[in-house]
């Protein structure tokens, strides 16, 4: 099994307070998101491989240096995955990015516009996508809404990463969380373009949001375009597996129609990272 979202960050360190509070807000009660090696590691125990990146975000407060990601995945290499992140409203992204995949090995890229506020579309990252392109890098953008009040809902829309795909077929891209809770939007994307995936990262604690997208993916036949991910530490490997396990459980005996097992075995099985061309 493998896993493609998860996150290292020390918050203390790598969180605005303002940031912080808006976390413990959305949840209800303070949320200790600082993650530790020796707990992740044992959340992850059932994946052979799991993607590991920060976040940097000016704009919503967020920055994880490259170097704290690299030090994190390297005490662990033959499971853990670490991807840079990229926030291209900052003067020195480029230099940044080249420096993590080039010096610390870092394996693909990560980019949260919704946080640092650009449109995916935007002109300013065509260096960071063609640079990607060139060098077999995914990005996984997240997708999809956030708690920040700072964020821009428009960013988050699937929809823009068709025009990008478009323009880069052979960017390997995964729009996170399926784009929740546009997932019908996030859905015909990946049905378009043979390098667009999505990740299904911390929807199963919305079971029956996440059971109409399971289906509606099925609907559209691109659940092979499906990855698995849990969002660690927002959400746990075990309880995302399972979740997926029971997506078919809210329906109960109502008679509405089933993820298939085999869909759901299928995704567990897949061998993620080969498919997004990173080599091993
Ligand atoms: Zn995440």
């Amino acid at each position: 099994m493998q896993n493609v979202h998860t996150h290292a960050w020390d918050s203390a360190l790598h969180f605005q307070p303002e940031t912080i509070r808006e976390a413990d807000l959305s949840r209800g009660y303070p949320l200790d998101l600082t993650v530790r090696l020796e707990p992740f590691l044992q959340d992850m125990s059932a994946f052979e491989k799991v993607v590991v990146f920060g976040l940097k975000a000016r704009r919503t407060g967020y920055w994880v240096p490259d170097d704290y990601v690299a030090e994190f995945v390297a005490r662990a290499p033959e499971k853990l995955v670490g991807f840079a992140c990229c926030d291209p409203t900052q003067p020195e992204h480029f230099e940044e990015l080249k420096y993590a995949i080039e010096h610390l090995k870092l394996r693909g890229v990560k980019m949260g516009p919704i946080y640092a506020g650009f449109d995916p579309r935007d002109s300013m990252c065509a260096p960071v996508y063609r640079y990607c392109q060139e060098n077999g890098l995914p990005i996984l953008f997240h997708t999809g809404t956030t708690f920040n009040h700072n964020a821009p809902l428009n960013y988050g829309r699937p929809w823009l990463f068709d025009e990008v795909a478009i323009q880069y077929p052979g960017l390997h891209m995964v729009l996170a969380h399926c784009g929740h809770p546009f997932s019908e939007e996030c859905l015909v994307v990946i049905r378009k373009h043979p390098h667009v995936y999505a990740d299904i990262s911390a929807l199963y604690y919305r079971p029956w949001q996440f059971y109409n997208t399971m289906i509606a993916a099925q609907e559209y036949k691109v659940t092979h375009k499906l990855l698995f991910g849990s969002d660690y530490p927002f959400a746990k490997g075990p309880d995302s597996i399972q979740g997926l396990r029971n997506v078919n459980q809210i329906i109960g005996s109502s008679g509405l129609p089933r993820v298939s097992d085999q869909v759901i075995a299928d995704i567990l099985g897949r061998d993620a990272l080969n498919l997004l061309g990173v080599t091993l």
